[in-house]
C-alpha cells in the first residue's frame, strides 16, 4: 500500500542530520520502511547535508549554499528509490509491526499488551527512550478524540484501521506529521481499530472540558 501522507520537508532534513528526538525518530523510521517516496527524499537530503559541510569547508557564502539546496529539493531525484531492506518485503503479514518499533514493542500486533487509558482508548508506553514519548494507540473504532493539540512536534503513523481529521483520510503507511500550532481532533473510522504509533517532544494540550477531564487519563 503507498501512503498518501509524508513527512515533512523539516522533518527529512533533521532526520538526515541525526537531529530528530529519539521517540520523533522511531516513527520516521518506520515510515521510511514503508514509503519509497521518502526514501528518495531522504536520499536527497542526505546529499543537501554533503553539499553543506562541502561549502562549509571551502566558505562559501551563505547565500550560495542556500541556492545549492534549493536547487537539490527541486532536482528530480538522480536515482531510484532505494528498494526496501529484505525484511520488510515481509510487509504484507498485518501481525508485524515495522522493524524500527521492535525494540520498543517487539515484532507481533497480536501479541502486544493493551492498557485501557480511556473509554475506548488503550495504549502501549515505550520506556526508557529518552528524547520525547512514544507510545502505541488502539482506538475503538467510531471514536471522536478529544481536541487536542501540542507544544511540540507530533509524528503519528497509522499501522491499521484508518481516521479522517481536518487534514484528510489517515490509513495504514500514512503519517500526520503536524507542529504545535496544529489543533486537531481525530475520528476513528468505523469496522476495525484504529491503531497507530505516535511520538511527541511535548506534552499534548488538550482543549475543552470534557478533554481536560480526559488529559490525566492519558498520562501527559
Ligand atoms: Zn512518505
Amino acid at each position: 500500500m503507498t501512503p498518501n501522507h509524508h513527512l515533512d520537508d523539516a522533518t527529512v532534513l533533521s532526520y538526515s542530520a541525526g537531529a530528530l528526538p529519539a521517540a520523533l525518530a522511531v516513527v520516521a523510521s518506520a515510515h521510511l520502511e514503508r514509503c519509497a517516496a521518502c526514501r528518495t527524499r531522504l536520499l536527497d537530503a542526505d546529499q543537501i547535508g554533503g553539499v553543506l559541510l562541502q561549502q562549509q569547508r571551502v566558505d562559501t557564502p551563505a547565500e550560495d549554499a542556500r541556492a545549492a539546496m534549493l536547487v537539490l529539493l527541486d532536482a528530480e531525484p538522480a536515482v531510484e528509490p532505494p528498494a526496501p531492506p529484505a525484511d520488510i518485503v515481509e510487509e504484507h503479514d498485518p501481525d508485524r509491526l515495522p522493524s524500527a518499533l521492535h525494540p520498543w514493542f517487539g515484532n507481533s500486533m497480536r501479541a502486544l499488551r493493551w492498557r485501557r487509558v480511556a473509554p475506548g482508548v488503550q495504549r502501549i508506553l515505550a520506556s526508557g527512550i529518552g528524547g520525547g514519548d512514544l507510545m502505541l494507540l488502539r482506538i475503538a473504532p467510531g471514536s471522536k478524540l478529544p481536541l487536542h493539540s501540542h507544544g511540540g512536534n507530533e509524528l503519528t503513523m497509522i499501522l491499521d484501521g484508518a481516521y479522517d481529521d481536518m487534514l484528510g483520510h489517515f490509513g495504514p503507511g500514512d503519517v500526520a506529521d503536524l507542529d504545535g500550532e496544529t489543533n486537531h481532533q481525530p475520528v476513528t473510522s468505523p469496522g476495525v481499530p484504529c491503531i497507530c504509533v505516535a511520538a511527541t517532544d511535548a506534552p499534548l494540550v488538550f482543549s475543552g472540558w470534557v478533554a481536560r477531564t480526559l488529559q490525566p487519563l492519558f498520562g501527559f
